[in-house]
């Protein structure tokens, strides 16, 4: 059966509830102090652009080389490379990451291993940024 629910912010909400009355009643007095699912979702994404706004805050402040890559992996790869290099970032106590995190660009690469950890993605971008050359400051600095 399905129940018209008022949420905790105000709006209704159908919902389909089974169980028996008991479980029934006890779902929809719970429900009732939650949000709907509208507002539960835009909360997350206020949350999400938040934590991405910190990430791009966080990393600022590093030459990063340009995202290649489809429109879409270059949006994805941006957050991506900003989460990673932003906990690079406080992993060293607010100094730079490894220069060779900073040098890849290729939109494909952040997708692919966004799931590393951070020493197996570094290892992996020390391999893949070979147009990465050490300047004398230790910045990073791309062959053009
Ligand atoms: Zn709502």
């Amino acid at each position: 059966m399905t129940h018209c629910i008022t949420h905790a912010c105000g709006h209704e909400q159908a919902h389909y509830i089974p169980g028996s009355t008991s479980e029934k009643a006890r779902k929809a007095r719970w429900l009732t102090t939650t949000k709907c699912r509208a507002c539960f979702v835009a909360d997350r994404k206020a949350e999400d652009a938040a934590a991405g706004a910190l990430d791009d805050a966080a990393v600022a402040h590093l030459c990063l080389a340009p995202l290649v890559g489809s429109e879409r992996q270059v949006g994805w790869a941006a957050s991506i490379r900003a989460k990673r290099l932003a906990r690079m970032v406080q992993a060293a106590g607010g100094g730079d990451p490894d220069p060779a995190c900073v040098a890849v660009g290729d939109a494909r690469w952040w997708i692919d291993h966004r799931d590393l950890s951070d020493a197996d993605l570094l290892t992996k971008a020390r391999a893949a940024a070979p147009a990465y050359v050490p300047a004398g400051d230790g910045a990073a600095r791309h062959a053009a």
